[in-house]
């Protein structure tokens, strides 16, 4: 099963991702988290790119579109896989539709998580996570049981995403409007998008896109 989820910045993609990769046995592709990882290696793509992702806008689609190829040719792909947070313009789209069909693939379903933008405003600027075991808080609405110490794994050091800044969420959201809101209609045009309501509560997410999945 080969499935994408789409949305704007906190609307839940990566929740639900990995929430499909514990029920369904394949693997979360959240690009946003493979470049992260090299911003902290240190290596020379993650230094090229850490300035744009900090700022908030797009890499450029060619690092996006080799990164995905070496992803999805490996092994743990096979079955297929949930893309979480690419595409992200109408460029990408194409390069991925070429790539499965290079393979004789396509596309089981692209998941559009229907949100109001001033409440994600709001999720954002809160957001932060153990630096230890990645779990994740929001200083309102879901904050550690002790003050300053992980639920998960008892650590005292937490992060925050340097992009969950005011100015730097203000250009995401606009990157969403301008080069991914097109990808909607790129996709409902294919007849394969899908329309979930990601303001429901985390579970009831999970069971509308469950609901879904059993449709395809
Ligand atoms: P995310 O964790 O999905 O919010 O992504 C964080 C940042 O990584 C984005 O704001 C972009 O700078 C970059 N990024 C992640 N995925 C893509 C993509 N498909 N195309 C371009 N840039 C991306």
């Amino acid at each position: 099963m080969k499935l994408i989820l789409l949305g704007p910045p906190g609307s839940g993609k990566g929740t639900q991702a990995k929430r499909i990769e514990q029920t369904y046995g394949i693997p979360q592709l959240a690009t946003g988290d493979m470049l992260r990882a090299e911003t902290t290696s240190g290596s020379a793509l993650g230094r090229r790119v850490k300035s744009i992702m900090d700022s908030g806008e797009l890499v450029s689609d060619e690092i996006l579109v080799a990164m995905i190829r070496d992803r999805i040719a490996q092994r743990d792909c096979r079955d297929g896989f949930v893309l979480d947070g690419f595409p992200r313009t109408v460029p990408q789209a194409e390069a991925l539709d070429r790539m499965l069909a290079e393979n004789n693939s396509r596309l089981d379903a692209v998941l559009e998580f229907v949100v109001d933008e001033p409440d994600l405003i709001g999720r954002l600027s809160g957001r932060f996570t153990c630096r230890n075991c990645g779990a994740s808080y929001h200083e309102l609405y879901n904050r550690p049981k002790v003050d300053g110490v992980c639920d998960m794994c008892g650590s005292r050091e937490f992060d925050r995403r340097p992009d969950d800044q005011p100015d730097a969420i203000r250009t995401r959201f606009a990157a969403y409007r301008r080069q991914t809101e097109p990808l909607l209609n790129y996709y409902k045009k294919r007849g394969i998008l899908q329309k979930i309501n990601g303001m429901a509560d985390i579970d009831n997410v999970t069971r509308e896109i469950e609901a879904v999945i059993a449709g395809i």
